[in-house]
Parts: C-alpha cells; structure tokens; sequence
C-alpha cells in the first residue's frame, strides 16, 4: 500500500441512489456504461478483452460494487491499463484510491485537474442556495476537498490522444471544472461527455431516472463557471455525436440527442444556467 496517496478529508459515504444502480448497458460493442448509485462510470473494450480502460470511478465506497462488474464482463482477472478522468468530482473519484491501490495502474486527468487530484486545491464548495430543487439543498452534503493520487496520476498527452484508447481523442471541456474532458471517436462518433451536460432534468438528478430524456446542462450546483460551460457544450454539439454516455442518467443517441444537444448549445442560459447561485451572481 502507498500511503502517500489518500481521498479529501471529507471523502464520506453518499446516501443517494437511482433505479439504475448496478445496471450496465452496452452502448456500442466495446463500450460499457454502468451506473453506481446514480453516476455512471465507462468501461472500454469488448467482453473478455484484456485490453480496457475503465473512465472514471464512481462514488465513495464503490470499489468492492466496481470490481463485480468488471469482473462480469472481462473475467476474473480483469485488470485495466488505465483509468482516465473526465474530472475529478467526488462522484467520479469516489473509489478510485482502493482502485489504484489494488491493480496498481495509471490515472490520466487533463493537467488543470492535477492540483485537485493530488491534494493540492480543493473544488469551491458546492452550491447549496442555487436554485434546482431538493438536489442542489442536499448538495452542502457533498465532498468537495482535493483527494491526492501522489504519483499514480499524469496528465493525458498534449496531442488530444489518449493512452490505451487509439480511436479516441479527448478534449477540453471546461466550466463544469477546470480541467473537464470529453472523450470522442470520430469513426462512429460515440461521445464520453463527463458532466459537461446530461441527459436528466436538474430537478431529478439523483433522485430517479425517468423514462423522459433530455439534454441539461452540467450538474448546476457544482459548475462554477457558466461561461466557459456554454463554450464546451458548443463545442461538443458541433461534433455532432451519434451516441452520447454522460455522467449522469442514461445514454442518448440518435435524434433525441442531436436535437436535444443542439437546442442546449443555442439556448444554453435559458435551459442551464440557475437564474440565481453563488457562481451565477459573479458573472454579471
Ligand atoms: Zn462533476
Ligand atoms: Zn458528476
């Protein structure tokens, strides 16, 4: 065990669920989405593959749930080449020190998102008083302190490639957090959008999935800067992504999604930005 690396002070336990927890979907041949409570985590490569990455890790406490699941797909000795960050928020961190730990494998995180996963910054708190419902009031609940990494973790190339996953590209997608990333195929254009939006209205996030889709800005109460979030949904609308797994809720392809990500990236402070919020009010 390497005990220079270690979760926030503040690492906790989150009560919160969906239906969808513990349920995979296959997205695409060798894409894997599965849901831990009510985030989704991505496992790359087809079945049996030794060949995988795992993209991002779940909430706090989720390990032991995370390795079943991977076991399920890829045998019992799976074991990932890497684990790559979208970011590094409470709910896509949660189990990822026991992770490192036990396979003892790489991170890659886009280098603005290092200082908060190598206990150096923490993300601002989040945002209770903004408005969106019951989620954003429990969201005081919520860890927001840098977990450290020490040395498991680097910054993903410079060139937009990504280690172990030659198909893919990442990009800068901040605003959501610093150093947010995307991660897309142009072959297929299957999109890995992290929080830069979502597939569920705001009022509903983390409570449960509803048949109803739609595309929805970043998680509200934990997005400090609005104005570049608008920018990276802009940018991933122009992808024009066939199939779209994020963060939060359920996968989206087809129409539903480039109408859907379209009408985001056009009227993305009617539909995304709380009309009020500690974040919101600094940037008029
Ligand atoms: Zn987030
Ligand atoms: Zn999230």
């Amino acid at each position: 065990m390497d005990l220079e690396i270690d979760y926030g002070g503040d690492y906790h336990y989150i009560p919160a669920t969906s239906v969808g927890n513990g349920i995979g979907i296959q997205v695409m041949p060798d894409i894997f989405s599965y849901t831990v409570q009510i985030v989704n985590i991505v496992f790359t490569g087809t079945p049996q593959s030794e060949n995988f990455v795992l993209i991002d890790a779940g909430m706090p406490g989720s390990a032991i749930q995370i390795l079943s699941a991977l076991k399920e797909r890829f045998g019992e000795e799976a074991r990932p080449k890497a684990i790559i960050l979208t970011h590094g928020h409470f709910d896509h961190v949660g189990a990822l020190v026991d992770l490192v730990q036990h396979w003892e494998i790489p991170v890659y995180a886009h280098e603005l998102e290092l200082p908060f996963l190598t206990g150096q910054r923490n993300y601002p708190e989040p945002d209770p008083t903004v408005e969106g419902g019951m989620i954003a009031k429990i969201s005081a609940l919520f860890p927001n302190e840098a977990i450290n990494l020490g040395n498991y973790v680097e910054p993903l190339p410079s060139n937009g490639s990504v280690p172990h996953l030659p198909n893919f590209q990442w990009m800068h997608t901040p605003g959501h957090s610093p150093g947010h990333i995307s991660l897309f195929r142009e072959q297929d254009k299957t999109l890995i959008a992290g929080d830069a939006f979502v597939t569920v209205k705001q009022d509903s996030l983390y409570k449960v999935f509803t048949q109803e889709q739609e595309v929805n800005g970043p998680p509200i109460y934990f997005t400090p800067d609005w104005k570049t979030a608008k920018q990276s949904v802009i940018k991933l609308a122009s992808l024009k992504p066939q199939v779209a797994i994020t963060g939060h809720d359920l996968p989206m392809s087809g129409d539903a999604l480039a109408s859907g990500l379209e009408r985001l990236a056009q009227q993305f402070d009617d539909i995304a930005v709380p009309d009020h919020g500690r974040y919101v009010d600094k940037q008029h």
